[in-house]
């Protein structure tokens, strides 16, 4: 339970109770990849797995932050923050901290803190453990701080903390998921107006469950693969002539063929027929209908793998065994060159698709994947 190993590493490295604890989810991404940046459409949800944060400020500047998934304790002072010293993990939660000065809080006149952090949100399995860490440290301070911002704000800062404190071109989807999570329901978000809705789920109550199935392929990769196809869509937009991406729809297509370079239409047409996937998702899903739902699962990781190409073997091999095992719908999720893949399966298909899937990887010779099942849950919240 990761609210009282917050509790005893802030007892155990800062002696005492904190003022409070607060907790905030990883994510899992439904169906939407890399159309958060091109001011497109997503559709996550918060799971049940997060980061706990016990905090309490303290009467100097002093900042001190200590996390479970770490030895080291990090000391420092609101002045440095500010100024944006900071390295390693500590640039997540610390990064908040700046972004909350940047975003107009004065951090001159604010006290510092000690913080205590506890995570079951596995790091790099492609459920945003950053967005979890960022999030609980930015509902905290806004407390703490009686800063009063309100959640697209915190998710804002969420971002500008991953974006300049880490350094990760990323966009806003995993800050919104994991603040506007909630029980049984997806995270419908336009990530241009940040417009939210929350979609009922169901799955289930309809015997479903969404297993994620980690390849451990690792996404060593990932920033030269993810920044060369962001400067793809970067490159399509100015041609075609629109803010973004997300200003085409399918019947721009035609031109967008005849106008570009084969490999940037390719990534055009991803993002573009993804957009309108999400769409449609959104309208399954609230008509209750999961196999339609499943069948634009399977068209998105086709158009990944195909147009965008962004998969790796592992997650088409976990795609194609989950479909072959009568899987509702099944896709690589997160940013691709490894990480995860989702399968939406019959609560009772759940363990002979693992081993169908161990067995699959053993015969290939890859690495030992690792599938969880994850729950919709509410997103970041005081516990205590
Ligand atoms: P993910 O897909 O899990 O978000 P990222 O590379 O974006 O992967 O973020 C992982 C990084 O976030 C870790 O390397 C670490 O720096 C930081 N992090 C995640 N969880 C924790 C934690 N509990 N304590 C400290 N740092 C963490
Ligand atoms: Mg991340």
């Amino acid at each position: 339970m990761s609210e009282q190993s917050a509790r005893d590493l802030f007892a155990a490295r800062f002696q005492g109770a904190p003022d409070g604890v607060w907790a905030a989810p990883g994510r899992v991404n439904l169906i939407g990849e890399h159309t958060d940046y091109n001011d497109g459409f997503v559709l996550p949800f918060a799971i049940d797995r997060s980061t706990a944060a016990a905090l309490a400020l303290r009467d100097d500047r002093r900042v001190r932050v200590a996390s479970t998934f770490d030895a080291a304790l990090v000391d420092t002072t609101l002045d440095d923050v500010a100024e944006r010293r900071f390295a390693g993990w500590s640039a997540y939660p610390l990064g908040v901290a700046w972004a909350f000065g940047e975003a107009g809080t004065d951090l001159a006149g604010q006290r510092g803190f000690d913080l205590a952090l506890d995570s079951d949100v596995p790091v790099g399995a492609g459920l945003s453990s950053s967005a979890a860490i960022e999030m609980a440290t930015a509902v905290a301070l806004n407390d703490a701080w009686r800063v009063d911002a309100d959640r697209a704000a915190l998710a804002r800062l969420g971002r500008r903390a991953e974006n300049i404190a880490v350094g990760a071109p990323t966009g806003i989807m995993d800050q919104c998921a994991s603040v506007f999570g909630r029980a049984d329901a997806a995270v419908f978000l336009d990530c241009r107006s940040l417009d939210v809705e929350q979609v009922r789920l169901g799955f289930a109550e309809a015997g479903l469950v969404l297993l994620v199935v980690d390849t451990r392929v690792e996404h060593a990769h990932a920033t030269g693969g993810y920044k060369d196809r962001r400067e793809a869509c970067e490159r399509g937009a100015a041609a075609l002539g629109v803010p973004a991406l997300r200003d085409l729809g399918l019947d721009d297509l035609p031109r967008a063929e005849q106008e570009l370079d084969p490999v940037t239409y390719r990534r055009v047409k991803h993002v573009v027929t993804e957009d309108d996937r999400v769409l449609r998702s959104v309208d399954a899903l609230k008509a209750g209908d999961v196999a339609a739902f499943g069948r634009l699962m399977v068209e998105s990781h086709a158009s990944m793998r195909d147009d965008f190409e962004i998969s790796v073997p592992e997650l088409d091999a976990v795609v194609d065994v989950a479909l072959a095992h009568g899987a509702v719908g099944a896709r690589m999720t997160g940013g691709g060159f490894g990480g995860a893949a989702i399968a939406l399966v019959a609560a009772d298909a759940v363990d002979p698709l693992r081993e169908a899937v161990a067995e699959r990887f053993a015969a290939s010779g890859y690495r030992g994947a690792a599938a969880f099942p994850v729950v919709p849950a509410d997103g970041a919240r005081r516990l205590a």
